[in-house]
């Protein structure tokens, strides 16, 4: 009931652009709920790389920001104009200041409602697979169309993105080259479906894809990483070689002359999650088709590490010194 609402909350935010010393665990007030709106009342919320760049201003917020951007949880109010749920519902939602006991969001918004018998570890799963997951779907069908025979050239391959693209790439018989840095991350890489492994640590990234390639180059890469490794990628394309650049791990590709491209007519995407998910058709379609990956056992959620929202903190210190694999997840106190 709105009574049992408490006024204030335990929030994760940033109060300024910088080093992790900007991350503060707080109090902060409930939001109020307009008329289309729903307050949610969060159980888990995953942790995505995202997070460090509005916290380094790579991608600019306005400050305070509270941090997240996907959760599960339950509906504890709702605006007059809300017809599609109802308070007890439990869902699974993309929206920002997920990183809060409460978060408001719109009831149109990017959002499922989940059969009421839904337990806490599915919603650990959910909670922890909308963004990675829509990520690797969405790219792998949008971005480039990856098709059966395919030689993809795709790093961090055992982080939480990776993971899932290392298994949708066998699903769709192409043939996946996984770069990771440790010896340990080359056994995840191959146990979820990396057909070759490169371990950058030790290997030059550049030769090997062209030696598993026949020095023909791969077909497409997946590229999270950035600045560091945009000219492995583009030497790495085969003749018409699709390029899909869509992270700064090691920080953003600065400019370049786009002429670059035109010795191999290289097409290059920069895309992100967002604009595979503008029109409710594709939230509908991508987010149905993941829950059914995820229901069927198909796609594999590599949950490795739980931490409870206080310790959001030393949850992305590691995530972001590469120490990481698979899924990070925060637990929201009650
Ligand atoms: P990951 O779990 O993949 O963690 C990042 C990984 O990147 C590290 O484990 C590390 O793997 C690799 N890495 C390489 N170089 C560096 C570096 N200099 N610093 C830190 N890490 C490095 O994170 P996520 O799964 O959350 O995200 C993966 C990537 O996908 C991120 O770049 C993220 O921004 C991007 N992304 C983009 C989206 C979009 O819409 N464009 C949506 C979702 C994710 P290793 O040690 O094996 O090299």
């Amino acid at each position: 009931t709105a009574d049992s609402i408490p006024k204030t909350q335990k929030v994760v935010l940033i109060d300024g652009v910088g080093d992790y010393d900007v991350i503060k665990y707080q109090d902060s007030a409930v939001p109020s709920i307009g008329d289309n709106e729903l307050l949610i009342k969060n159980k888990y919320a995953g942790i995505n790389f995202i997070e460090a760049y509005f916290r380094k201003g790579i991608y600019p917020v306005q400050l305070p920001q509270i941090l997240g951007r996907e959760a599960t949880g339950v509906v504890v109010a709702k605006g007059q104009s809300v017809k599609n749920f109802d308070i007890g519902d439990k869902v699974a939602y993309m929206s920002s200041s997920t990183f809060a006991q409460y978060t408001k969001y719109s009831s149109s918004g990017l959002i499922s409602k989940l059969p009421s018998e839904t337990t806490d570890d599915q919603l650990k799963v959910y909670a922890a697979a909308l963004i990675q997951g829509l990520t690797a779907l969405t790219f792998l069908d949008e971005a480039y169309k990856v098709k059966e025979g395919d030689y993809i050239l795709l790093y961090a391959a055992a982080g939480g993105v990776g993971l899932l693209m290392d298994q949708l790439l066998k699903e769709r018989g192409a043939h996946a080259i996984a770069v990771v840095s440790t010896e340990e991350k080359e056994e995840l890489a191959k146990k979820f479906g990396a057909e070759y492994v490169i371990n950058s640590s030790k290997e030059d990234i550049l030769k090997r894809a062209l030696e598993i390639t026949n020095d023909k180059g791969v077909d497409a890469v997946f590229d999270s990483v950035g600045k560091d490794t945009f000219d492995i990628s583009l030497n790495a394309l085969k003749l018409k070689g699709s390029f899909v650049s869509f992270g700064n791990a090691s920080g953003p590709v600065p400019p370049f002359a786009l002429s670059r491209l035109s010795s191999k007519n290289i097409r290059l995407m920069r895309p992100t999650l967002f604009g595979y998910l503008a029109e409710p058709e594709d939230w509908d379609h991508y987010s149905k088709k993941l829950f059914e990956l995820i229901d069927s056992g198909k796609l594999k959620i590599a949950i490795t590490k739980t931490y409870p929202l206080s310790e959001y903190k030393i949850a992305t210190q590691e995530l972001e010194s590469r120490k990481t694999t698979g899924k990070l997840v925060l637990e929201i106190p009650q």
